[in-house]
């Protein structure tokens, strides 16, 4: 049974399960999230071309109280696999396709289409989270002798 209609048209903030301390509760509000089906598009970075991707999966859940979304990580990784073939991490989700945007009379043209552009929702946040943990690269040990260097002349001062 389903209590409560998502509204995709709306932009909402984005969070992953696996920032956040309980992925079935809001971030923000704590109220209980809905779990749903949405049509998301996807951008992967194979070598130097950058691929987009649309993936519909149920690793979303919705808060029905703010405008927030957590998504489900593990699923996104598996929905990647699914549409492109490859296992990547280097991905992230530009945002939700409201799939109800689309006139009746073009929904049997293929999405991106030049007549059926993709309602693309995008998130209010910058979909940085998957990028940032993978070019945290740990400093070299000739960066580190530099910050050590530095540190010295820091305690010569004093
Ligand atoms: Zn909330």
């Amino acid at each position: 049974m389903k209590t409560y209609d998502i509204d995709v048209s709306l932009p909402r903030r984005r969070y992953w399960d696996t920032d956040i301390e309980s992925p079935h509760r809001c971030p923000e509000c704590q109220t209980p999230l809905v779990q749903d089906f949405q049509m998301y598009l996807m951008v992967t970075k194979q070598g130097k071309e950058v691929e987009p991707y649309l993936a519909g999966n149920k690793g979303g859940w919705f808060c029905p109280n703010c405008p927030v979304v957590v998504l489900n990580y593990d699923e996104f990784v598996q929905g990647m696999v699914v549409v492109s073939g490859v296992t990547t991490k280097e991905f992230t989700v530009a945002g939700i396709v409201n799939s109800d945007a689309i006139p009746d009379d073009k929904k049997h043209l293929p999405f991106g289409h030049n007549d059926n552009p993709i309602p693309l929702v995008e998130f209010l946040n910058p979909t940085h989270h998957q990028q940032a943990s993978s070019t945290k690269r740990p400093i070299n040990r000739k960066q580190r002798r530099k910050l050590k260097r530095r540190l010295k002349h820091k305690k010569k001062k004093k």
